[in-house]
This record gives C-alpha cells, sequence and structure tokens, in this order.
C-alpha cells in the first residue's frame, strides 16, 4: 500500500514540502557534525539564518511556551497526526524549544563516536530512567515468566530506589545487583537468557564506581540485550559511552548540564541502533530508539519537560567542556588537599592515583577535544567526590554545620560548592544494610565542587575540619 493511494492530494503536498525539509535539515546535520564539540555545544541546530528568517533577528533560540500547534488546514493536521511530517502538536508530545535541546545532546554525546544518535528531554533524570528501563521490562509469552536485569549497587539514591521498590516489590521484577560493577566476573554470574539489560552508573554518585564500558557493553551484547549507563557524573564533555558500545546513555540535567541550578530535566540518548531482543512491532524501537520513547511512551505516560527548563539547559550547556575542565581542575586540588589532611581518612576521587579505580576511569574520563601537547587527550574526573571523617559520625556532622561557603543540600553539578552527608539525605531511604553493602557510611561526606576559587573552598574545608 503506497502513501498515495491512501492519502488526498491534499495531504500528499505536505508530505513532499516535509520531505524537501527533511533532506535540508539532514544536510545542515552532516554539515553540524564536521564542527568540533564547543562549536555544536554553543549553536545546536540553530543558525542565523533560522533567526534572521524565523525569529525576528533572535540570537538565542526562542521559547515557545504555547502548549500547542495550530494547523494550516484538515490535509496538514492529518499529515501532522499520522506522523507523516515532522510536527510538535503539543507540548507533551514535543516542544519546538525542547527540540533544539534534544538535538543538541545528541550530536554531543555521539560526537565521535562513530554513531548516529537520537535523544529525548524529559521533566527529569528519573523520568529518563523509567522510560529507558519499562520498554525492556514488558511480557514476551504468553506463561509466567519472571523477568530480570542487572544493574550495580552503586548508583543514585533515587534510582536505587526506583529499582528495588517500583521494579522489585511493586511488579515483582527481579534486579540482580553487582556488588563490584568493575569486576566483569560478577557481571557475568548474574546473567540469564531471562536478563532484559545491564545497567550501571559510572562515575557513581556518591562512591566514584566505575566500571569497564567496553567490557560490560561487550557482555550485554552477547547476550544480545542492551547496556544502559547513567553517564551524569561526567557528562559528555569527559566521557561518551556509546563509543565504547553503550546502547543508552542517561542524563540527569538537572546536574552537571544545567549547572546554573534553575532547572529540573533529564535525556535519554540511544545509539542506532540499539541491541535487544525484545520483539517489537515497531522499527523504530531497534533503529533509533529514544525516537520509539518519544514518539510512544513518552507521549502516553507525560514525563515531558517544560520548554523553560529545557532553555535553562541549552542555555547552560553551551559552555560544558571548559566548565567540566575548570571545575575537575579545581576539584583535583580539593581532592589532593583532603587527601593529605590529618581528620581525613579516606578520599574518594577518581582523579586520585592513589584511588583503587584511577586505572580504569583513566581510560575513559578525559577532556573531549584537548590536547596535552603530544596529541593525547587530556585527563579529568569531574567534580564530585567524597571524603571519610575520622572519628565517630558526629565529627563528620560537625565538619560539615562548620562550612561557611560551601551550601549544604542534597543537590549535585551546580557552579556552587555543595556538600551532604549521603546517610542522612540522599541515601536515606536505603536502609543501613544496604548503604553498608553500597559502601556510604555516616563519616561520608559527598562534595560536588563548583567553580569558585579552589583556595576558598580549601580554607572553608581547612577550619571546618579543624573545628573539630
Ligand atoms: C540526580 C541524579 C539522577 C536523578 O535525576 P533527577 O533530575 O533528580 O530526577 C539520576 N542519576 C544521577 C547520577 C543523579 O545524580
Amino acid at each position: 500500500m503506497s502513501e498515495k493511494q491512501k492519502y488526498t492530494p491534499g495531504v500528499m503536498k505536505y508530505i513532499e514540502e516535509a520531505k524537501k525539509f527533511l533532506i535540508q535539515r539532514e544536510e545542515h546535520i552532516a554539515r553540524i557534525k564536521k564542527l568540533k564539540f564547543d562549536t555544536i555545544a554553543v549553536h545546536g541546530l540553530y543558525t542565523a539564518e533560522e533567526a534572521l528568517n524565523q525569529n525576528q533577528g533572535a540570537v538565542i533560540e526562542p521559547l515557545y511556551l504555547s502548549t500547542a500547534q495550530a494547523y494550516r488546514d484538515s490535509d496538514e493536521m492529518e499529515a501532522a497526526l499520522a506522523h507523516l511530517i515532522p510536527t510538535w502538536c503539543y507540548t507533551r508530545f514535543a516542544n519546538p524549544t525542547t527540540y533544539y535541546l534534544e538535538w543538541v545532546l545528541g550530536l554531543l554525546e555521539g560526537y565521535k563516536t562513530g554513531y548516529d544518535t537520537s535523544c529525548v528531554v524529559t521533566a527529569s533524570g528519573m523520568a529518563a530512567i523509567m522510560l529507558a528501563v519499562d520498554s525492556f521490562l514488558v511480557k514476551q509469552n504468553q506463561g509466567p515468566e519472571r523477568i530480570n536485569f542487572v544493574s550495580s549497587i552503586q548508583i543514585y539514591g533515587g534510582t536505587f530506589q526506583h529499582f528495588s521498590v517500583r521494579k522489585m516489590k511493586e511488579r515483582g521484577i527481579e534486579v540482580r545487583w553487582v556488588h563490584d560493577q568493575e569486576d566483569i566476573e560478577e557481571w557475568k554470574a548474574k546473567i540469564d537468557e531471562n536478563t532484559r539489560f545491564l545497567f550501571s552508573e559510572a562515575p557513581s554518585n556518591p562512591q566514584q564506581a566505575f566500571c569497564d564500558v567496553k567490557t560490560v557493553s561487550d557482555l550485554a551484547h552477547s547476550w544480545e540485550i542492551p547496556f544502559i549507563i547513567d553517564s551524569t557524573c561526567a557528562t559528555p564533555a569527559l566521557m561518551r559511552p556509546i563509543a565504547y558500545g553503550a546502547d543508552i546513555v542517561i542524563h540527569s540535567l538537572t546536574k552537571s548540564i544545567t549547572s546554573g541550578g534553575l532547572a529540573m530535566g533529564g535525556a535519554l540518548i540511544s545509539r542506532k541502533p540499539i541491541i535487544t531482543k525484545i520483539k517489537n512491532d515497531n522499527p523504530l524501537f531497534k533503529e533509533s530508539f529514544a525516537e520509539y520513547i518519544k514518539f510512544f511512551p513518552y507521549r502516553d505516560n507525560g514525563p515531558a519537560a517544560s520548554p523553560m527548563n529545557a532553555l535553562f539547559a541549552l542555555n547552560d550547556l553551551r559552555t560544558l567542556r571548559s566548565k567540566m575542565d575548570f571545575l575537575s581542575q579545581n576539584s583535583q586540588k580539593v581532592a589532593e588537599f583532603l587527601s593529605q589532611h590529618p581528620r581525613v581518612y579516606q578520599v574518594d576521587y577518581l582523579g586520585l592515583p592513589t584511588f583503587p579505580l584511577h586505572a580504569l576511569a583513566k581510560r575513559y574520563m578525559k577532556l573531549v577535544d584537548s590536547d596535552d601537547g603530544k596529541g593525547n587527550e587530556i585527563y579529568r574526573y569531574g567534580h564530585l567526590l567524597s571524603f571519610r571523617v575520622d572519628g565517630p559520625p558526629q565529627n563528620a556532622r560537625k565538619a560539615f554545620d562548620n562550612f561557611k561557603i560551601i551550601l549544604r543540600a542534597g543537590d549535585l553539578g551546580r557552579i556552587k560548592s555543595i556538600a551532604t552527608i549521603p546517610a542522612i539525605s540522599t541515601h536515606l531511604q536505603q536502609g543501613e544494610e544496604a548503604r553498608e553493602k553500597a559502601d556510604v557510611p555516616p563519616q561520608m561526606i559527598r562534595l560536588c565542587v563548583g567553580a569558585e576559587d579552589p583556595h576558598d573552598i580549601i580554607a572553608d574545608l581547612d577550619q571546618a575540619l579543624c573545628s573539630l
């Protein structure tokens, strides 16, 4: 059945018009792909031409707060709602401002990976995680099925809750925890034919756990299942897991990507195609997973990002590469100071050569488009670290309470230095046993180093620790 037989000439006219637009967009994207990371981050898809011809010359992408799109006539409406032409239709389905953010994130995450990508932006990081995993947790047979998935236990507290309560307790889906995600044998031992995907977070919040991204991807693919990785703490400026075989990358845009701290958001970016053995009638499921999510589960479940938040993220990420470089350098100085401090018995930071996972992280964490003068990329490890204060847990609380510049909040990824005690905040709900397994003791302070002068942050830490 051809489109011609099914649709009126009026609808066909719109389809032809859309084809021309899509060819032009493809050519435009091919040109963008030749640009460097920073240039893509600054401009994304928005051109001077578009500014002048469509947006009164506005140099910044326009903010479309409208909930819905109007159509010229019934033919255009039919073509749009049958997905025959690009359309945004309704802000729960898509939005022109969010569109710019989706494209730029897809391009940055796919940068120099050798793969095309697609991206869907969501209201929060948790929404992106839910959308990523749910599509693989569907029944495949009539009879009883014991579905499982394998995940590192060293993950964000909210993700741990989502997996252990929403999936395991409420839906009876077995979550098989990997305790040492750098140990490939442990991953291997947990997989069977009912495993739907592997999930990891690297570097993990707060422990700085890390996995061998390539080996875990290869293992997943040998079972014909995808590897999903939450790479919020790295951002595409420091690591692009798709280059090593990861199928789906998750970001909480709320964190370093929108470091200004004014917006919530999440992103799901998929490689084209992904590896999965799940049967799905829609070819997009495999070929362009993020687009599939956007057209269907996202539309039906309603986790759309607000366009305003999308614009905040878009505006903050223009300088992502230089920001992650700078914040990583500040963190390195702070971590080195803390590791020498008599009141501190352990510092977990991937950038410290003494940290057990340093060598593994060094294979993956590099500042994109950097050069050390010898043709190698420069190593950078992000701005999240944690340290453990000597003595009973009250000591950690006392030092924490004495911070003068560093803010006490359950937040991270900020341009401002922020600290928390995970055991009484982000990881409170897990309970003591799970915290012990995940190595989150009450002596641990998580610190996300901001863009202040590092000397001032070091002085603040020193006075707080010396108050003990
Ligand atoms: C914060 C965070 C999330 C959740 O993101 P929200 O935007 O808060 O929903 C997921 N993963 C990691 C690593 C995070 O730090």
